[in-house]
């Protein structure tokens, strides 16, 4: 009951103070609770509140509606691990380190949950892919750790009946259900065509060949390049090809169980009354390459299919109810943006991103064009990919504009988002100035953040059960 006064106090504060006022109280108990909720390999263009036409996601667009849309969030990384890590420590990949695995944060970083936790809230990570979990020492400030969880609202629910009612919480969960090998069941799979078991696994049987194909050189040992196995990848390439569309099915069948198991976590927090007084995030990792620049997967590109994330802030009360937010934004802006609104100080230089609040509130905010992801594969190998966009690329958007800077061969590709969605015209060469001008932002950046690089830490050993799941999930042999 004394939250829920709190919460309410709360929203008025919020409704009428300009600026905010944080509200600040010594054991916490007036700060928001928040959910943070990923969702891994969500396209935000195959979200119905980011206007996809299939039936993949009734309680997103619920939460959408209730909430701020924003419409061009970017992930940090196009794979997993470097980009929950820089979402968790608000800082770009160059800088944490974390770009394979086996390293995990330097000892020095402070990630979101700890400053949190420091400030009096409960904390809780129900993670699904172990992956961006405790190997990379993402355990920390965290006083559960449950991992891996497949049904986290039964998690949930548990951890708020055993702690301590009268301080906020802090839920992080990581679902994967939209991850590759599709396992999707009959009732999703009958909403986007027909229930084919045998096409299915055909599919997940392809995925995998295909996965372990693009790293034969990193599980062996050997730096990747040392094996050129063009002509077989292409194959590969070529047979998911051929099931473009069911590959569709079963991801859109995926997307909504997905959605189906966050609307059963937001149940959970509705039944126990405190639904409304918490802050719910949804965001996405990274998306999935449906053959559009002719790969299919993740991480081998940073085209928008893969690195454009949805981003949905539902705040205390459905403040803002509706808003969208059309300017590009990072999702090293969610660490400062809930740090804000819980009004917690964050340590100097901690965070790179910077809090959405004067988004959200519809105020102007200017700055420099975005450096909105960083792409730096070290595992996988193609000679075509390898050959036209190198290794490293940066992702710059400024206004309509997004350029990929790749950094080994030195070239810029430019787009023009607003004209061509599907980045299929490069116009570099007919916007030299708008490309050169790009690319200066984009090796300025890459060039100071380096400078700031920190000291990985060694790497955890991996527990079993955790390894058994990376296998089911394609990321070891
Ligand atoms: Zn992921």
């Amino acid at each position: 009951m004394k939250r829920i006064l709190f919460g309410a106090l709360l929203v008025a504060l919020v409704a009428c103070t300009e600026p905010r006022e944080p509200p600040a109280d010594a054991d916490g108990a007036t700060r928001p609770n928040i959910l943070l909720y990923l969702v891994d390999t969500l396209r935000a263009d195959r979200v119905g509140a980011y206007g996809y036409p299939k039936p993949t996601s009734p309680t997103l667009d619920r939460l959408a509606a209730e909430g701020v849309v924003f419409e061009q969030a970017y992930a940090p990384g196009p794979w997993t691990l470097p980009s929950v890590v820089s979402i968790m420590l608000s800082q770009p990949s160059c800088r944490h380190g974390v770009e394979i695995d086996g390293v995990k944060i330097s000892p020095e970083s402070t990630p979101l949950a700890e400053i949190l936790a420091d400030a009096g809230y409960r904390t809780a990570s129900l993670i699904a892919n172990a992956y961006a979990g405790r190997p990379a020492g993402l355990e920390r400030g965290f006083e559960v750790y449950a991992g891996p969880v497949d049904d986290p609202a039964r998690h949930v629910a548990s951890f708020l009946e055993k702690t301590d009612e009268a301080k906020p919480f802090f839920l992080y969960v990581h679902d994967v259900r939209p991850h590759d090998p599709f396992d999707a069941g009959d009732e999703a799979m009958a909403l986007f065509g027909d229930v084919d078991h045998r096409a299915l696994k055909r599919l997940r049987n392809r995925s995998l060949r295909y996965r372990r194909l693009t790293r034969v050189d990193h599980a062996a040992g050997d730096p990747p390049g040392t094996t050129d196995n063009t002509t077989e990848q292409r194959q590969a390439l070529a047979r998911l090809d051929e099931m473009a569309a069911r590959y569709r099915q079963a991801y859109d069948a995926r997307v909504r169980e997905a959605d189906g198991e966050l609307a059963a976590t937001l149940d959970v927090l509705h039944d126990r009354g405190v639904l409304d007084e918490t802050v719910v995030v949804v965001l996405s990792d990274h998306g999935e390459e449906f053959g559009e620049h002719q790969g299919w997967l993740h991480d081998q590109s940073v085209y928008d299919e893969v690195v454009r994330a949805p981003l949905i802030v539902r705040l205390p009360g459905s403040e803002h109810a509706g808003a969208r937010v059309d300017a590009p934004v990072s999702l090293l802006d969610v660490a400062p943006t809930l740090a804000d609104l819980a009004g917690v100080p964050t340590p100097d230089g901690a965070f790179e991103g910077t809090s959405l609040v004067p988004r959200i509130e519809g105020r102007a905010v200017g700055g420099e064009p975005l450096v909105a992801t960083i792409r730096l594969n070290r595992k996988k190998y193609f000679r075509p990919w390898k050959e036209s966009r190198g290794d490293h690329n940066l992702v710059v958007r400024d206004g309509r504009w997004k350029a990929i800077w790749n950094v080994e061969p030195d070239t810029i590709e430019l787009y023009d988002l607003a004209a061509d969605p599907g980045e299929s015209r490069d116009l570099h060469a007919a916007h030299p100035d708008v490309a050169g001008r790009l690319r200066a932002r984009a090796r300025d950046y890459l060039e100071r953040c380096s400078a700031r690089r920190s000291k990985t830490g060694p790497p955890e050993k991996i527990s079993k059960e955790a390894l058994e799941r990376l296998r089911a999930l394609g990321y070891v042999d």
